[in-house]
């Protein structure tokens, strides 16, 4: 295999942060960019010192001037979880847009291939079920989510733009909810949300009736995914994620069951705008990538408990 020089933004992510281990194991050579917003160097700490890792503290809405020609810029950096891109609306906005532009210089700087990692947020609080690459979507385009799902929404668009307009290889990933290790405690998100408060005895916080549904994919299977998405010719959005849906209901209970306690629940406010059904369609990544996940929802949530336990002793 030819090797490949690798530039990742939210390199020190939690998706990101695999997505450098998978590279470096493929033979790659790795530039890795994050303004640690979210992300945290202890993700990547592992890999310092190996010589074909670079890390650099960096924001990517500031125009990137990293030199040397990459083959495969990858842009992952994103405010993802409810919780920070409600907090930095802003700075959100500026990674779907700003920062995306500023990567596809990049890759149009060298003739690299580009891909970038939207979300089921397209879908908004999608009408159709489940969500298929060609459905539009339902979203609010001035509510407290627009911030996320519209930065994300126009990152596409200016992805498909420089495509179209400058004949960059581009690729656009559609990753539904995800978890596994390397996820932040105070993320906010479901999986840690629940893992937290499981291994420590407290209830868990299911917000409002708990009927929404979910779809969870365990990380190695999304990096899988990424990979192929990347070396294929697809230029359209391809969804990535794991169709087995439940209700936050039956997840509380499947975390608990997991973790050993009782798991008493208590009921909180939904937030606004909170999808109420979200399941992916991955026929199309099945037939253009031959992909779907592998890994089954128990054995990933084991995993994932595994790791919040080290993180709750080393905190
Ligand atoms: N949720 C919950 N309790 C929590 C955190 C989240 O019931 O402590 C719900 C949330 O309302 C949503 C689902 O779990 O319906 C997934 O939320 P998350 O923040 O993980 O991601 P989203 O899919 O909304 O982007």
């Amino acid at each position: 295999m030819l090797e490949m020089r690798h530039l990742v933004s939210g390199a020190a992510g939690f998706i990101g942060s695999h997505l450098c281990d998978r590279l470096l194991a493929d033979g790659g050579e790795v530039v890795a960019l994050d303004n640690l917003i979210t992300g945290s160097e202890r993700n990547i700490e592992h890999l310092s010192g190996k010589p074909k890792f670079t890390y650099r503290k960096f924001d990517v809405t500031k125009p990137i001037e990293e030199g040397g020609k990459f083959d495969q810029v990858w842009h992952l950096a994103s405010l993802a979880s409810p919780k920070f891109y409600l907090a930095y609306p802003i700075e959100t906005l500026e990674s779907g847009s700003t920062a995306t532009r500023n990567m596809l210089e990049i890759a149009r700087r060298d003739g690299a291939r580009f891909l970038i990692t939207s979300t089921s947020e397209c879908y908004g609080d999608p009408l159709e079920h489940p969500q298929v690459e060609t459905y539009w979507g339902n979203v609010n385009p001035v509510g407290l989510r627009s911030c996320y799902d519209e930065s994300k929404r126009y990152a596409e668009a200016l992805t498909m733009a420089y495509h179209r307009t400058h004949g960059v290889r581009t690729n656009i990933a559609r990753i539904f909810n995800t978890y596994g290790p390397r996820m932040a405690l105070d993320d906010g998100r479901v999986v840690p949300a629940f893992m937290d408060q499981a291994l420590r005895g407290q209830p868990l916080t299911v917000f409002g009736d708990g009927l929404q549904t979910r779809s969870f994919c365990y990380v190695s299977d999304m990096v899988e995914g990424l990979v192929r998405l990347a070396n294929s010719e697809e230029r359209f959005p391809v969804n990535l994620g794991n169709p087995v849906e439940l209700t936050m209901l039956e997840f509380a209970e499947r975390i608990s069951r997991l973790v050993g306690i009782k798991g008493q629940i208590v009921h909180q406010p939904l937030p606004s705008d909170d999808p109420k059904r979200r399941q992916p369609d991955i026929a199309k990544a099945k037939k253009v990538l031959g992909w779907e996940p592998k890994v089954a929802l128990e054995d990933g949530l084991r995993e994932t408990v595994a790791y919040f336990k080290t993180r709750l002793t080393t905190a």
